[in-house]
């Protein structure tokens, strides 16, 4: 999945999450969960995060190959026990959120992804759609209508303006 799909389809995701539960719409929720669906990137160099990670994605790549490590639950949850552990701040929530998401829509794509490395090797998915293709086009397109259709039914778009001067 393409980089705007990966954070289109978790900002979708993220505001279900606020509409239906306590927790809030804010901007650093949503940037949160903007920075926490690219990460998992961070071990493929052509990636948008690869591209920008001043050579890091070339080592991850090397070590651990593309949607290896860093797309497996047992490491997500590592890495949110410590975020959490270390803050409990909505920008937390929306990374670790965020980074599951990512996992979860990689999940969808025929490559499958390694979810219980380093358990086991096996790559597990449900294929719906390739790299790029419509079916990705599909998914984007309809989680950016999903996320305005939710976001104007829930009011979250006034709760993340509200939240520009009051959430710091
Ligand atoms: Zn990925």
């Amino acid at each position: 999945m393409r980089y705007h799909s990966h954070v289109i389809v978790s900002l979708c995701i993220g505001a279900a999450a606020a509409a239906y539960t306590a927790l809030p719409f804010t901007a650093s929720y949503t940037a949160g969960v903007v920075i926490g669906s690219l990460l998992p990137d961070i071990d493929e160099p052509k990636s948008y995060v690869g591209r920008r990670s001043f050579g890091m994605a070339n080592k991850v790549k090397e070590a651990f190959g593309h949607r290896g490590m860093t797309h497996s639950l047992v490491v997500w949850g590592v890495i949110a026990a410590i975020v959490l552990f270390e803050s409990s701040s909505s920008f937390s929530f929306g990374f670790v959120l965020g980074y599951l998401f990512h996992i979860l829509e990689d999940f969808l794509s025929v490559q499958g992804v390694p979810l219980l490395w380093p358990l086991q090797t096996k790559r597990y998915k449900l294929p719906l759609y390739r790299t790029g293709n419509f079916v990705e086009k599909l998914l984007f397109y309809s989680s950016f209508a999903l996320l305005v259709y939710i976001g104007n039914e829930h009011q979250l778009f006034y709760e993340w303006m509200k939240s520009l001067s009051f959430d710091r």
